[in-house]
């Protein structure tokens, strides 16, 4: 059936899913003079920019798109167990960028090389002829030895195996005040100080100047709320912690989301010569849904590997050793919401902030790590292991 598909044209890359990782793979192809002679096709249902989601990330150095960077905080604060823990940061710094400004950027430039051909169409599925991967669309199907995809699903992650499947949802909203409250140079990354209803549940607030900041309110559960309750929530916390009451502050923007948070191991293939990216890729960190930093470090080895006429890499995103203690935290997280806060609290309270990003960005090394594991509680780490014993014998 699938060798009667008709085939529209034939490129050399084929990119399905212009969001995160389409537009950095996009990027990084851009920037390579080796491929610039590569006849490349982007398709996605809608290329029109949105500002529609906030990219948080950390790094010390040599970030791409430096000039798109929204905001940047050198203080974060966590508050927890009725403390407020804050710390200036040395190594990092922690980053936002809004996808409407990267979207516009990394278009503009794909729009005006005269090798990348960009389609509006609903992608129906992937299939392989050969040494060819096709994409089936709405407008037609075409075909190409590499395809890179974030925008399905990969068929079998359903059935992949599977023992914790939580999500972190989120409604938050951009709001102006009349007043000056935030400190635009310190973002609150987690507030734990709040009324636990609904599961283990945080705030942030992100301030971009004195009256404008991003707030908001997040789980990891896996009940979704209505938007009601979301809300609620949120109306509440800016009377505790900020004193508004509505009618002195003004929603500029909303934004909500639900990122996965599992154990499972997502295949980094969707068929022959078509390559899971982003998301679908399994790219997302699973006990803290960041996943901006490691599309970047993907794309930038995807792009490495087409210089070199080199195998696409198929490595999972985490090495074993993190693969484990993400599962150990994941379990924790889906037990009570105290002992987690608990834990959130030992580790920034005990340890440099610097050193859990990097812990988190998965760049320490063992003894740092057993140091950070040394200054938490030990029962809950243990009962983990032993609950997850199947997976972290059989190779997580
Ligand atoms: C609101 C929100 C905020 C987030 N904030 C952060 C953050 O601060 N830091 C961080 O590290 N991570 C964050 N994440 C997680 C993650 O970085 C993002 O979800 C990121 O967008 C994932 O990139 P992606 O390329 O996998 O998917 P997406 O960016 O969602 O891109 C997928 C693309 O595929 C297209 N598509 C889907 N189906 C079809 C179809 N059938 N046909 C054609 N096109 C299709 C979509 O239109 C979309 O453009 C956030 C996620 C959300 C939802």
């Amino acid at each position: 059936m699938d060798n009667l598909l008709k085939i529209d044209k034939t490129y050399d890359i084929i990119i399905a899913g212009a969001g995160a990782s389409g537009l950095s793979l996009t990027w990084h192809l851009l920037q390579s003079e080796k491929l610039r002679s590569k006849n490349v096709l982007i398709v996605d249902l809608n290329f029109t920019p949105l500002n529609d989601k906030t990219w948080c990330f950390w790094d010390d150095s040599n970030i791409p798109f430096e000039n798109l960077i929204y905001h940047t905080w050198n203080n974060l604060v966590v508050n927890a167990k009725s403390k407020e823990l804050s710390e200036d940061l040395q190594q990092y710094r922690y980053h936002c960028i809004r996808s409407v400004d990267y979207k516009k950027q990394i278009l503009q430039q794909a729009e005006t090389a005269s090798n990348f051909t960009i389609l509006e169409a609903k992608i129906l599925g992937f299939t392989s002829e050969g040494k060819y991967g096709v994409i089936r669309t709405d407008q037609g199907n075409f075909k190409a030895p590499y395809i890179f995809q974030s925008a399905l699903k990969p068929p079998g992650l359903s059935t992949a195996k599977s023992d914790i499947s939580l999500s972190q949802h989120f409604l938050g909203w951009e709001i102006e005040t009349d007043n000056n409250l935030f400190d635009p140079d310190k973002a609150i990354f987690m507030d734990f100080d709040i009324p636990q209803l609904n599961g283990l549940s945080f705030f942030y607030t992100l301030p971009f100047t004195e009256n404008k900041a991003l707030i908001e309110y997040t789980l990891f559960s896996s009940n979704l709320l209505t938007d009601e309750e979301y809300e609620r929530e949120l109306i509440n916390y800016l009377n505790d912690k900020f004193g508004l009451t509505k009618g002195n502050y003004t929603i500029t923007r909303r934004e909500k989301g639900n990122i996965p948070m599992e154990d499972r191991r997502y295949p980094s293939i969707y068929c022959n010569r078509v390559f899971n990216m982003g998301t679908a890729g399994g790219l997302t960190k699973p006990t803290t849904g960041y996943t901006f930093t490691r599309i970047q470090k993907h794309t930038m080895q995807i792009v490495k590997a087409l210089e070199s006429g080199s195998e696409i890499p198929e490595e999972e995103a985490s090495s074993y050793r993190f693969r484990v203690y993400d599962m150990m935290l994941l379990s924790i997280l889906d037990g009570y919401s105290e002992i987690s806060i608990q834990i959130f609290h030992d580790l920034f309270k005990n340890n440099h902030f610097d050193r859990i990003l990097q812990f988190l960005e998965e760049e320490t090394h063992l003894g740092q790590e057993l140091k950070i594991f040394s200054t938490l509680p030990y029962t809950p780490f243990f009962k983990a292991i032993w609950k997850m014993k199947h997976r972290i014998l059989t190779g997580a």
